[in-house]
């Protein structure tokens, strides 16, 4: 009898270490000189790593550009919202499955296997797009982690609004989403007790998309800190974007950071979608954007657990993206100067067992971790991100779930 259902053969496990991966019953059982698999694949000194976890996307909009006219995108954003809504009216479930399950393909042989996906619910779409995506969930299962955080793209004021979010809940969704910019400025804090007080009656965590301007006067963070704070929401807050940091002065926001790190919040960063946030235009200034990510390095020196996401793919707010966490990464590192080994070893954690984190996966290359793990087609880390964005073989639960048998040798 075999004594492992696959076994990678060399593998980069880091600079220095080259060794065999032996996986059975979903986890990596041993490593080092290794024979008698069921399968092996031959690594040559291929990177190995973790699977990819995109921390961030939109599924149920994934692809939407297919269905949009020329020109319609690049559109300021309340005509992107306008235009989404005329959309998501003539949403079926079956639509949103097949538009989510291209983007999940794309990213499976991209080498993600774990996703966390926030899911419109609001009273154009009702909960469609949720059941669309629960759907979605239980047909990829064991191929791909899915987290779902209800996403209240047109806000929670409002009793039909707040409903919805709890029906989405219940229904089975895993994470409270928020979106405090969507509502009038006079009611963004009532946005955030509201989701609070979701996550509370059902137990959950919050994944919540703040200042993701780069106007440091549309801030709502200080508010969100605040309030984890009060409601002693110790890390059960993850916080998307927070552009802000970079554009408040560093005493600012180190202090900022200070309290997140204290309230044990997390961050994810969108580098290709963040890039493109527009700076506010004065009356009679307009000002060119300049680099729109949050001040990555400094979360992470202070202990904060950073990962990545694609953010949104191929729709109405970023018509680009063709769901390659190596991409995220290649604009993350250029953008942020993360050009160190250190920090690209970082940036790398980010988009991996950060992520992993973030989705109480068990992540790690050693025995007992979970057998996700993609083989890279580089030898290094830095030319994982030079070389195209092929990613030969991904493993997900200690199964294959893609392979380009045209790169690898084995008898896979
Ligand atoms: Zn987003």
């Amino acid at each position: 009898m075999s004594e492992f259902d696959i076994i990678i053969k060399n593998a980069k496990i880091n600079e220095n270490t080259i060794s065999d991966i032996g996986i059975r019953n979903g986890a990596i059982e041993k490593l080092g000189k290794l024979e008698n698999g069921l399968k092996t694949i031959d690594a040559e000194g291929r990177f190995v790593l973790n699977g990819f976890v995109n921390s961030h996307c939109h599924l149920d909009k994934s692809n939407l550009l297919d269905k949009m006219g020329e020109g319609q995108f690049g559109k300021s954003l309340e005509e992107n919202r306008r235009l989404l809504k005329e959309l998501k009216s003539t949403y079926s479930k079956k639509d949103i499955e097949a538009r989510a399950s291209i983007a999940i393909e794309k990213m499976l042989a991209k080498g993600v296997t774990a996703i966390r996906t926030q899911v419109d619910v609001d009273p154009t779409c009702g909960l469609v797009p949720i059941e669309a995506l629960l759907q979605v969930k239980k047909k990829y299962e064991g191929r791909v982690s899915i987290e779902i955080s209800a996403f209240p793209q047109e806000g929670v004021v409002g009793d039909e609004k707040n409903e919805l979010m709890e029906k989405a809940i219940e229904k089975g969704a895993n994470v409270v989403g928020g979106l405090p910019l969507v509502e009038d400025k006079t009611n963004q804090k009532k946005h955030l007790n509201l989701i609070f007080e979701i996550a509370k009656k059902y137990g959950k965590s919050l994944d919540i998309q703040v200042d993701e301007s780069n106007d440091p006067r549309t801030s709502i963070l200080l508010e969100l800190i605040k309030k984890t704070s009060e409601e002693k929401f110790f890390n059960r807050v993850n916080v998307t974007h927070a552009i802000s940091l970079s554009r408040f002065p560093t005493q600012k926001a180190l202090g900022y950071i200070d309290e997140m790190a204290r309230l044990g919040m997390s961050v994810i960063v969108t580098p290709s979608a963040n890039m493109i946030t527009r700076f506010v235009e004065e009356s009679d200034v307009w000002m060119r954007p300049s680099n729109s990510i949050t001040r990555v390095t400094e979360l992470c020196d202070k202990g904060i657990q950073v990962s990545l996401g694609t953010d949104n793919i191929r729709d109405i707010f970023y018509p680009f993206g063709n769901c390659s966490i190596i991409r995220e990464l290649h604009m993350l590192i250029s953008a942020t100067r993360m050009t160190s080994k250190d920090h690209i070893d970082k940036a790398f954690e980010m988009a991996t067992i950060n992520g992993a984190k973030l989705l109480g996966l068990n992540y790690g290359i050693e025995p007992g971790k979970d057998a996700d793990l993609i083989i890279t087609n580089s030898f290094s880390k830095i030319d994982i991100l030079n070389n195209d964005e092929i990613v030969p073989c991904t493993i997900k639960n200690g199964k294959i779930q893609y392979i380009d048998k045209s790169i690898l040798r084995g008898d896979n």
